[in-house]
This record gives structure tokens, sequence and C-alpha cells, in this order.
């Protein structure tokens, strides 16, 4: 009977959470998806030396952040959990000594000064490092009195000398390895604790993962794990090396050329749809070129065959992008909810928001959303709405041309008597408006209405009613602020830079 596809990740918990997980969990998604499977969450903690404190939590939270959902996971649990490895110490330990007693594997008391000198040897002889199989030969009776003298021992993997080990990967095809290159790897280490190796596999066996999606970087270790699928005696998951994610310069991404963790990204105002977009893209297009998707539309229509090996290059102008479209799509109300906490760090709206400061700000997100490529960066080209004190931008030495040309109109406006006149009746016409909300028609209106009873040409009477509206040469069209920001305000911005500049 075929058995039912099982996929799964399976970080580590060392740290900050990163993309790649997001990357690899999501393409392992949406092969369980289209194969009616079931994808799972394991967390590899048996590197104590490795394991951060809250990072498991992180891990947790940014998947679900995402939406990448598992069936069984360390939180959720399920039928063959337990799903964290540090709570299933005592499996491995027995794994390793059946492949002892299968003659498998063997018991090696090399001490590590042995080590370090074999690998001095080596290296002075240009040979590859790796153990040199001295424990091997030893005889059952050698064996049993170090184990009684309670001597220190690891467990190794007996690999075969000779011939080949084979990964027939779905995407690259057959990759080949010589045995006699591949070291006795350490199964179980002094202190009990198993390699990444034995823990890897027994839980794979152990918890039926039928397909290993993986990135590409763990295809050195494949032909060890499939060397122990065979000592065990077990079927093993077909193998799927994903390609890595890489810098601009092509090697494997990193912190210093790129932000890699998923924490970033949220506190940095990406959307969720957006980041997954982007990292669908990755090593996956769809057969008619769509390049704005969602994660249900890439799980719905998934095929592992089309993922290309390209060695696909990390690109934030491409995210921003990708971002961009998505804030497009949403629907405005959920987009102004997620940006809000970003109005607040700004400190441009309190705890708890008025109905009246929630629609201003969705009419403010409808705007700047047009461009931005996040949700942060939509917060941070707001200030002109929040911001009533301001003064017009100093002209300085090593100011380009254009943009001293802008801020020169914006001073020349104020001081020319046609403008003069134009903020003026601007006033007036503001103060005689009715209410404090300004419908935005009528917001236009009494632009235009200025704008004719002056009978100028625009430049000369919006200018300078934009240097004192905003204190700036570009930005926001007049009438959508004036329409957000109401009466009281604007009557207040007019009246505060009158004052400051003589007008
Ligand atoms: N614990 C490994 C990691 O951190 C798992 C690698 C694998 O998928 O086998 O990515």
């Amino acid at each position: 009977m075929e058995r039912k596809v099982r996929t799964r990740v399976a970080p580590s918990p060392t740290g900050d959470p990163h993309v790649g997980t997001a990357y690899i969990a999501m393409f392992n998604i949406a092969f369980a998806h289209v194969n009616n499977g079931e994808f799972i969450l394991r967390i590899e903690d048996t590197d104590q030396n490795r394991y951060t404190e809250g990072s498991e939590q992180m891990i947790f939270d940014t998947l679900n952040w995402l939406g990448l959902n598992w069936a069984e996971g360390p939180d959720i649990g399920g039928p063959v959990g337990p799903y964290r490895q540090s709570e299933r110490f005592g499996i491995y330990g027995d794994y390793a000594r059946q492949l002892v007693e299968k003659g498998e594997a063997y018991y090696c008391f090399c001490t590590p000064e042995r080590l370090d000198n074999l690998r001095e040897r080596q290296k002075a002889m240009k040979k590859a490092p790796g153990y040199d199989g001295h424990c091997r030969s030893l005889t059952k009776e050698e064996i049993e009195a170090k184990l009684a003298a309670g001597e220190p021992y690891v467990i190794r993997l007996k690999m075969p000398y000779e011939g080949e080990t084979v990964i027939h990967d779905r995407l690259r095809g057959d990759i080949v390895f010589e045995n006699s290159k591949i070291d006795d790897q350490v199964l179980l280490k002094a202190d009990g604790f198993p390699t990444y190796h034995l823990a890897n596999v027994v839980d794979d066996h152990l918890m039926g993962i039928t397909h290993v999606i993986r990135a590409e970087e763990w295809i050195s270790s494949t032909p060890k794990h499939i060397q122990l699928y065979k000592a065990f005696g077990w079927e093993q998951p077909e193998f799927i090396h994903m390609p890595l994610l890489r810098n601009s310069d092509r090697t494997k991404i990193s912190k210093r050329k790129n932000p890699v963790s998923l924490n970033w990204y949220k506190d940095n105002g990406y959307l969720k749809e957006g980041l997954l977009n982007f990292l669908g893209l990755m090593a996956y297009s769809f057969k008619d070129g769509k390049e704005i998707f969602s994660l249900q539309e890439f799980k719905d229509t998934f095929n592992i065959d089309n993922v290309s090996l390209g060695g696909p290059v990390f690109d934030l102008v491409k995210l921003g992008w990708i971002n961009n479209q998505h804030m497009r799509l949403k629907d405005l109300k959920e987009l102004t909810e997620l940006a809000i906490p970003f109005f607040q760090a700004k400190g441009y709206v309190g705890e708890t928001l008025t109905d009246h400061e929630r629609s201003s700000l969705e009419r403010i997100v409808e705007i700047i959303r047009e461009h931005a490529h996040t949700l942060k960066e939509i917060a941070d080209e707001s200030e002109v709405y929040f911001k009533d004190e301001y003064t017009l931008p100093e002209l300085t030495e090593d100011m380009d041309k254009k943009e001293r040309k802008g801020i020169e109109r914006l001073y020349n406006g104020i001081q020319d008597e046609i403008g003069k006149k134009s903020i003026k009746l601007f006033l007036e016409k503001i103060e005689a408006y009715p209410t404090e909300d300004i419908l935005l028609d009528d917001a236009k209106k009494l632009l235009t209405d200025t704008l004719e009873e002056i009978g100028e040409g625009p430049g000369k009477v919006y200018m300078p009613l934009r240097a004192v509206l905003t204190g700036q040469p570009k930005g926001a069209d007049l009438y959508n602020l004036i329409s957000i920001i109401g009466k009281a305000r604007t009557l207040a911005r007019l009246k505060r830079m009158i004052a400051l500049y003589n007008i």
C-alpha cells in the first residue's frame, strides 16, 4: 500500500527564526497539500550548546504569523510525539546500540587527544581529515573490558569501504558519492546525546516522513542518512534538495548581507502574503508566469517538478514590489488594522483609537499604500497628516539644484503679494465652513474657488498654500489633507504659519 505522504520541517531553536525555515516549510506544506498528505513540525534541539531560550516559541509564532500551519508538532502534540528531540533522548541510545548489535555500528573509545593527533597528521600529509577506523577492529573482549572500566565512548556508523551511495534526488537526478570518502559518522556522542544524523533519521522514520524536502546545504549529509536507513533496514524517504537562498554575490544568504530573521520582516511591516509570495517565487514559477499569488493558490496548484534550481538571489527590491502589490490588494480595513502598530510606534495615535481616528487612518493608508513598500513606510510617510507644527526647510549649500528650487518656490510663494492674498482668502473660506469635518468634494471646491477668485495660475496660488499647510514643496494632495485633518487643525496650521512668517 502506498504510504500517506508526510513532510516536515525540523528547525533547530538557535536564535531568531530564519527566513529559510519559512521558505522550506512553505514548499513542504504545498507538497503535502497537493498529495493529500500531512505536514509536521519537529524541533531539533539536541545541540544544547547552540540552544537559545525563547527561540522555539519564536519559531511557533513566526510560522503561525505566516499561516504556515502544521498538523502535528510540539505545541499541539500528535500520534507520533513527542515532537521535540530533547524529550526523545531515551530513544536514540537504544537505536544506536541496536546498530552495534547488528554489526552496523561500533563503539569508539578514541580520546580527543588521539583524534586531534590524527587530524594533525592528516593535515601534514595533505590528506582529507577523517576517522581512521581505529576502533572498528576491536575484539569483543577488548570492548567489554573498556566498557566495564567505564571508558568514555562514542558510537560510530560502519560506512562501507567500497562502492557508492546514490541520492536519487527528484529535482537534481542522481548524486553519487564514493563510500570510501565518507567518514564513519558519530551517531551517539560521549555524553549520550545523539548527533543530528542519528536523531534526524530515527525521527523521520518513526514519524513516518515519506519526503524529506530540505535545503541543498544538507546534500552532503544525505549519503550518511541513506546508509543509516540501510543499516536499520528501513525504507528511506524520497530526498528533495531545494535551492539555497543566496546573497547577490551568490553566497548562501547571510546576516551580514541580508536580513534573515523572520521577525525582522514582521517588525518592518512586510505582510505575510508579500513575504510568502516572494519566498515562493524564489524557486518556483507559475506556468502562466503569474507573479502575484496567495499561499492558497500556491498550495492548490503546486507541482514539485516545476521547482527551479537556479540559485535564487534574495532581492529586497523585488520583495518591496511584491509587498506593495499585496498591500494594494488587501481589504483597506484589514490593512489599516495591521498598520496601526506602526502609527502607534511613531506616536501618531495612542493605545486606543476613536472611530474618527480609525477612519482618518484608513484614508491615509489608502493614499500612501499606492506607492509604499511596507506598513512601516506607510507610517513613516504620513507625518504631514499628524504634525501641525513645522517650519519651511532651510536652504543649505550642499542641496541639489532641484531640491533647492522646490524650497525657494515655497519662500517666494509666501512673500509674493498674490501668495499672501491667496492664503488669506483661503483662511476666510475655511473659517466660514460650517462644520468641523470637511468633505473631500468641499475641500476641492474651497481650493478651486480660491484659485478662481484670485484669477492667477495654479502655481501662484497653490504653492503658497502648500507652504503654509505642509511646509513641504511636494507630497500629499492638499484637498485630501484638509479633509483628513479637518477644519480646526487646518485653521491652526494657517494661523500659526501666517504669524511665524509675517504673511
Ligand atoms: N535541524 C536541521 C535544521 O536545522 C534539519 C535539517 C533537515 O531538514 O534535515 O535545518
